[in-house]
């Protein structure tokens, strides 16, 4: 085995930017901007349950990373500072190759997003990332889940279920099209944050609620309904469905669309009088945004948190909402993969 701190100062010391203090000592010292509040998150991702270990170490150091960033995109703040809980077994901890690409995507990510490993621990152990990632951002603007509005429009960013596509590419549950392949496997591998887009609706207080989808459409929007005591109501033939339009399994493309993990796209709800407005920014930061349905309060007895409705207003019938890695250990292990 490379001693401990060799490996640390080999791959994971650079200097900070954004800090008063970075790697080496033993603890780090940042100093936030006046008037700023900060904003805390933290990620853990493992062998097996997250991804593959032969996944290419390059993505799982963007991944790791990036993971976090969409956390703090959520809630409209600026990332700055990161400490990486590192567990490795020896194999990888020799593999010197191996480190040096993991810790390239995971500086590559850093850079992108302006901020500075300032620390962490590293261990033996089975392979295991955790990232903890502090943030700023101005008092009172975070975007809250519990914040939602009666008759807010609900909106999604991107394309979901492109990851999930390309998961059930990679496990060989699906054959996708050439104009997908990539599109779907960098969307697994390489998830891009909406950053500038949550630093933005918070900013312009264009947002009431926000969340990430890592869990599935429904899920992380069953998220908001539940903190914010209201419901939905979606419309089908309003999803981004870029899948839906080739031949490949539409349940699975339904399924992927609604309920598949590991997208990162941001979904919001807002105020109608800001649709505009919200368009307006969806062509600045050319990044497509969707309005897709309606907040209310709970309409029917019994109560259903989200309805799902087709082109003729008929409720389509959903089955998953996402996933859980709890409530889904007494499902049979044909239904889905764990994330
Ligand atoms: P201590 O024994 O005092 O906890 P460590 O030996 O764990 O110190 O770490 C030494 C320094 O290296 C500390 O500044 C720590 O934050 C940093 N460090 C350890 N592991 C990592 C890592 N995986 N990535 C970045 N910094 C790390
Ligand atoms: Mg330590």
């Amino acid at each position: 085995m490379p001693s401990e701190f060799a490996l640390i100062d080999r791959h994971f010391k650079r200097p900070p930017r954004h800090s008063i203090l970075g790697v080496g000592d033993d603890a780090a010292i940042v100093r936030p901007a006046p008037g700023m509040d900060i904003v805390m998150t933290t990620d853990m991702l493992i062998a097996g349950t997250h991804f593959l270990p032969d996944d290419m170490p390059f993505n799982l150091g963007w991944k790791t990373l990036a993971v976090n960033v969409s956390d703090l995109a959520a809630m409209g703040a600026q990332p700055r500072w990161a400490l990486l809980g590192l567990a490795l077994p020896t194999e990888k901890a020799l593999d010197d190759p191996w480190l040096a690409a993991y810790a390239e995507g995971l500086f590559d990510c850093a850079e992108a997003f302006g901020i500075d490993l300032i620390g962490g621990d590293t261990t033996r152990g089975p392979l295991t990332f955790s990232i903890t990632l502090f943030g700023e951002i101005s008092t009172n603007r975070a975007l809250l889940r519990s914040n939602a509005q009666p008759d807010d429009d609900v909106w999604i960013s991107g394309n979901p279920g492109l990851a999930a596509l390309g998961l059930a590419q990679r496990q060989g549950r699906c054959q996708l099209p050439p104009a997908l392949h990539d599109r779907c496997l960098d969307a697994l591998d390489r998830p891009q944050p909406r950053l500038a887009l949550g630093q933005a609706l918070s900013q312009q207080a264009l947002a009431h609620a926000a969340i990430d989808v890592s869990d599935g459409l429904l899920a992380d929007l069953g998220h908001i309904l539940e903190q914010s005591q209201l419901a939905a109501t979606l419309h089908f033939d309003r999803l981004p469905a870029a899948a839906l339009a080739t031949d490949i399994d539409r349940q699975l493309a339904a399924n992927c669309l609604l309920a598949g993990g590991d997208d990162y796209e941001l979904l919001f709800t807002a105020s109608r009088t800001h649709h505009e407005k919200i368009l307006a920014l969806s062509k600045q930061l050319q990044l497509p945004l969707h309005c897709i349905g309606t907040v209310h309060t709970m309409l029917d007895s019994p109560a259903r948190q989200i309805r799902v409705l087709d082109a003729d207003g008929q409720e389509i019938q959903c089955l998953r909402h996402g996933h859980d890695h709890f409530a889904d250990a007494h499902l049979p292990a044909d239904d889905e993969t764990d994330r």
